[in-house]
Formats: structure tokens, sequence, C-alpha cells
């Protein structure tokens, strides 16, 4: 086909490092779907950072269920303390690309590849979906009128750091300052890594349309082989999916994420076969 670009750089899938973030709450709920489908083929390269113990999901994931002991709560200081050690473990692993996920995204390691081989791991990379139409605000100096403009990538829809940027960012996000500089921006996890990309390092967010969250409509999302994320959100009013027939029925499969595994890898033990 004449529509993907010769890489860059020849990768295989050791190279990425991806963090899923998740809380003990969502371990029966969520994790367990992720690592029925596309955990289940990517188990070697994918850590969980988690908040608590969990006898049957250290059963099954070993050490790659990490208990970070950040605190349980959804707020500002708990997910900046998952996503520093995320980098940091990312940091210790060598690899050459981190690619970030939260535990309701489905992700295509496929794709995922293609994507990142158009890049060299050794350049300032940082690959997503801005959540904004333009770039977020934050205060230059806590306290004071000035203030800076930047782009970051939701880390609802996934993102990806090439580890020539991700080392440039230690003096912002290593060692426990991470958490510093989300609190003097007071901003999310997600907006903290941009500012220290864009605002900080002045690297640029690379737009891609291949990642999705639940902010957006997933039922217009097509050609689903070829997309990196994908995401659902089941609030019984506002059910928000990608739309795709089967195997398996929004009843049996309300997030999809069962359909759209074995439509990617039909030979799967679980997925009907077809006759
Ligand atoms: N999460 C967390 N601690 C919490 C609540 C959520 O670490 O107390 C994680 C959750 O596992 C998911 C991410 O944060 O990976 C986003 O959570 P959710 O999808 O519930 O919220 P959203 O921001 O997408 O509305
Ligand atoms: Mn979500």
């Amino acid at each position: 086909r004449s529509s993907a670009p010769e890489p860059v750089e020849h990768l295989s899938p050791s190279d990425v490092f991806i963090a899923v973030k998740s809380t003990q709450r969502y371990h029966r709920e969520r994790l367990e779907l992720l690592l029925d489908t596309w955990i289940s083929r990517s188990a070697q390269q994918t850590y969980v950072f988690s908040d608590g113990e969990d006898e049957q999901l250290r059963k099954r994931m070993g050490e790659h269920l990490i208990n970070t002991n950040c605190s349980a709560a959804h707020n500002r200081q708990a997910l900046s303390c998952k996503m520093a050690l995320e980098y940091e473990t990312f940091i210790n692993s060598g690899k050459k690309w981190f690619c970030h996920v939260d535990d309701d995204n489905y992700l295509n390691v496929g794709p995922l590849l293609s994507l990142l081989s158009q890049h060299s791991h050794t350049q300032d990379v940082y690959i997503g979906r801005p959540s904004l139409e333009r770039p977020i605000e934050a205060p230059e100096n806590p306290g004071t009128p000035g203030t800076v403009r930047f782009w970051f990538a939701t880390g609802g829809a996934g993102f990806c750091l090439s580890r020539g940027l991700a080392l440039k960012m230690k003096p912002w996000a290593s060692g426990g300052v991470f958490m510093e500089t989300a609190e003097r921006i007071s901003l999310p996890d997600d907006c903290t890594v941009g500012y220290i990309v864009n605002a900080l390092l002045g690297a640029s967010l690379i737009r891609s349309p291949l990642f999705h969250s639940h902010l957006e409509n997933l039922g217009l999302v097509s050609d689903i082989h070829s997309q990196v994320t994908l995401s659902y959100g089941t609030a019984e009013n506002r059910r928000n999916t990608v739309n795709l027939k089967g195997p398996f029925s929004v009843k049996e499969d309300p997030t999809r994420f069962r359909s759209v595994h074995c439509l990617l890898y039909p030979d799967t033990p679980w997925c009907p076969r077809r006759l």
C-alpha cells in the first residue's frame, strides 16, 4: 500500500514500555477485560500502575502489577503520583518508547508500532491527541500574573514519549519532582507532561487522529484495524462505544472490546469461529 511512509527505525514490540493507569476499584470491572484482550498479547511489555494489593491480579500478572502506594483518591496528587512512577519505571527499563494508557483504553499494538517506527526514539517525540482545540494556560510562576500556553495530549486517549525526550524531562519529572511540577501549575498529570514537554522544553505535540478517548463520539470511528487506541463510556444514559456488529452482542460485550479483539485476532480461543 502507498499510504504507509517508510519506517525511520525498525521496532519490535519489546522496544515499547506500556503503562496502564488503574485503581483498586477498577481491577475487576475494567482491568480484567484488558487482560483478556489486548494485554494478553503484550503482557511482556505492559505494566499496570495501581494503588492497592490484589492477590488475584498478582497471580495473573506477577511483577507486571505495580502497587504504587499512591493514594486511591481521584485527586491531582494521587494521579500525578502514579504518572511519576510510570515515568521512573520507564526510565529504568531502558526501552525506546514510553506509552501511557488508561484502564478504559484498548491498545492496538500493530498500528502503534507502525506509528512509532516513523520516528526516531532519540529525537524529541511526543505523540497523542489534544483534548482541547486550543492550548491550555498555566501560571508562569505561582501567585504572579504571567501565564504560559502549551499543548498536551489527553491521558484518556493514550500518548507516547520517545526515550530521547523523556531523558530531557528528568529535571522536572524524576525523583519525586513530577508531583511538585504538577502542584506548581495546579493541573492534572497529563497536562503536566504537556507542560514539561511543550512549555519548558519547547518540543511540540505531534497530533495523531489514531488515539481515541471517550470525550469524542466513538461511534464515528471507522477502520478499527488502523486505530492505535480506543475507549468507551458506559454511563447508562449515554453509552459511547465504537460501533461494530459482532461477534458479541452489546449485552454480552457492553464496551465492545471483546468484539474488537476478535475482529483483530479472530483465532483467539474464546472468539466464535466462523464456519
Ligand atoms: N483512576 C485512578 N484513581 C481514581 C480514579 C481513576 O487512578 O481514583 C484512573 C482510572 O483507573 C483510569 C483513569 O484514572 O485509568 C481515568 O479514570 P476514569 O476513566 O474513571 O475517568 P475519566 O477522567 O476518563 O472521566
Ligand atoms: Mn476514562
